[in-house]
């Protein structure tokens, strides 16, 4: 049986005293509630450490949103996968599309740090999808396809049956505009029948995969309820206590 994972990606938002009250709010709309998804939290770096003291108590699971796949060294501005441990993450987004189309981050660096990340025992939520372009263009599933071939490089089995994938069509982050299930599901059940391939049709079974792209309380129930999504990768409404206790609430 696999999990059903409802992650909030707080990006760059909220300063120390406003993640405390965020994090604080979620706590409360929660309270007393039956979760039938697990719950995970990634505030920026600057809020790790302290969000982590305010859930040790709670259900809700903490994750990074980036790292880099060295161990220690001159990589200024960088953190490392220990230092993210040391802070209680035990999620980490990677290959996020911000971080490729902004940061210019390759399939084969993600690759490394999707293997680092799982030799120090940090479970990866990576990020997969194609632009509007690509859409258009019809090549959404051989996008999706090259992304996981190699960002999925070199992992066990084992290590499959672990990650968390979340496709996330950039034409729906951030912009209001949703995939519509059949389009959402559609892609989430080309991304099943890989890993089979990949790995095997019993370990692609496991494999949370996540839906990301504007996905808001009105939306979420549509969406979670298709057969190969099994949660969200929730940006913007994550920043609100109340609205991400509805999309949790929706699975
Ligand atoms: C995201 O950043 O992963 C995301 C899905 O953002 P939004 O929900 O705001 O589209």
């Amino acid at each position: 049986m696999r999990k059903n994972i409802i992650a909030g990606n707080w990006k760059m938002n909220k300063n120390l005293s406003e993640a405390i009250q965020l994090v604080s709010d979620l706590k409360t709309e929660l309270d007393g509630k039956t979760l039938n998804a697990e719950v995970i939290v990634a505030p920026p770096f600057t809020s790790l450490e302290t969000v982590n003291s305010l859930i040790k108590d709670s259900a809700i699971k903490l994750s990074a949103q980036n790292m880099h796949s060295a161990d220690s060294g001159a990589y200024t501005g960088e953190v490392s996968v220990e230092m993210l441990k040391s802070v209680g993450c035990s999620y980490v987004i990677l290959g996020h599309s911000e971080r490729r189309t902004i940061f210019g981050e390759s399939d084969e660096f993600i690759n490394e740090k999707v293997i680092h990340a799982f030799k120090n025992g940090v479970t990866p939520i990576l990020c997969c999808g194609e632009s509007l372009e690509e859409r258009e263009n019809g090549t959404t599933f051989s996008v999706v396809e090259k992304q996981l071939k190699a960002v999925l490089k070199n992992l066990t089995n084992n290590q499959i049956e672990k990650i968390v994938i979340a496709y996330e069509p950039i034409w729906a982050i951030g912009t209001g505009k949703t995939a519509t299930p059949e389009q959402a599901q559609e892609v989430h059940a080309f991304i099943r029948k890989l890993l089979a391939e990949i790995s095997t049709p019993e370990v692609a079974e496991n494999v949370t995969l996540q839906y990301g792209g504007s996905v808001k309380p009105e939306n979420a129930k549509e969406l979670l309820s298709q057969k190969d999504i099994d949660g969200a990768l929730v940006g913007g409404a994550c920043l609100k206590a109340d609205s991400f206790r509805d999309i949790i609430l929706s699975v």
